[in-house]
């Protein structure tokens, strides 16, 4: 079991870090370390978080405004602490700093991470980073604002206890954050359900131009780097868009992609139970869950339908032949 508190404890300077584009999961564990350790060494340690920028309906979280968005290039921290990343370069900007500290820590739950670190603690069949993290964790020392953070991370990374990543385990330890008096209600809908006009804009208009595929096994969607200028979106006015083509009846897979630059494309990935997504999106050098994955494919939107759905239909068949 990683000792986290005697690794901090050796340390005079920390970085703590998430993936790029920060989801509930990555900002929630980051922010709940952070506090954690705040509380535990009161003063005594630099103690730094980084971040890509964090999405509005995460910045009631205590202390969301200490996240640095860029990199200290110079700064060569003792302790660096990587959580919900699983590879190195998920890191962003902070990779570097990443590879310049002493001693490094790797805190996940994706089944594909590649234990880069000097201290790798990986949990593949944890619902999240932040329920992992909960159980790093000393349950005397988690007050309201830590359970806040973790509660948000576990609620964002289970689409609402809803995907089968929640476990037994995943549920008691909701319950035990939610005895710290949290408001479950007000965090769900704050950070999860609720939407901006223009977030439901692009929402409507993804579910329009969606297309079936394979009899209607795969339903896909694509969003040209025209149409978030259009709207002024950042990637994160996509969140659940995916689980929403995901539920449409007789679907298998739904794949969202997302043009980041002209022929380059973020592939999102949700399965039904039949297919390993993760998987797939190993082979383009992506990865994640066994039900929910991504990657960056380069080529013609054309390529990646093509690609993507080879690769399903032969996972499809064979489950068929089982
Ligand atoms: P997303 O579709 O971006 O919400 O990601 C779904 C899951 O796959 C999350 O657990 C991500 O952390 C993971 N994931 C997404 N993109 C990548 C990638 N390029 N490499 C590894 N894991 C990824
Ligand atoms: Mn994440
Ligand atoms: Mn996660």
């Amino acid at each position: 079991m990683l000792e986290l508190l005697e690794l901090v404890n050796k340390a005079d300077t920390v970085a703590i870090a998430g993936h790029l584009c920060p989801d509930g999961d990555s900002v929630g564990s980051c922010l709940g370390v952070y506090n954690y350790l705040t509380r535990e060494f009161k003063g005594q340690k630099q103690i730094d978080v980084y971040q890509e920028s964090v999405p509005a309906e995460f910045s009631f979280l205590e202390n969301a405004q200490i996240i640095r968005a860029e990199a200290a290039p110079d700064k060569i921290y003792d302790l660096f602490i990587a959580l919900d990343c699983s590879s190195v370069d998920r890191l962003g900007f902070a990779e570097a700093m990443f590879h310049k500290a002493k001693t490094t820590v790797n805190i996940d739950h994706h089944i594909s991470n590649t234990n880069f670190a000097q201290y790798n603690h990986v949990e593949g069949e944890a619902s999240s980073a932040c329920e992992v993290v909960y159980g790093l964790m000393d349950k005397d020392k988690i007050d309201q604002k830590i359970a806040e953070c973790l509660y948000l991370g576990i609620v964002h990374d289970t689409g609402v206890f809803k995907h089968s990543n929640t476990s037994k385990k995943t549920m008691e330890v909701a319950g035990c954050l939610l005895e710290t008096g949290i408001s479950s209600s007000q965090i769900i809908d704050d950070s999860f359900y609720r939407k901006t006009y223009l977030q439901n804009q692009i929402l409507g208009r993804c579910l329009l131009e969606s297309i079936l595929l394979l009899n209607g096994r795969i339903i896909f969607s694509f969003v040209p780097q025209k149409i978030m200028q259009l709207y002024g979106a950042v990637p994160s006015d996509l969140d659940g868009i995916i689980d929403q083509l995901r539920v449409t009846e007789g679907v298998e897979v739904a794949i969202l992609v997302r043009e980041e630059e002209t022929q380059r494309n973020k592939v999102s990935m949700r399965s039904n139970g039949k297919v390993d997504v993760s998987r797939i999106c190993e082979m383009f050098g992506g990865g994640g869950h066994k039900m929910a994955a991504g990657c960056t494919i380069n080529g013609s939107i054309h390529d990646v339908v093509n690609n993507l759905s080879v690769q399903i239909e032969h996972q499809l068949n064979a489950y068929t032949e089982q």
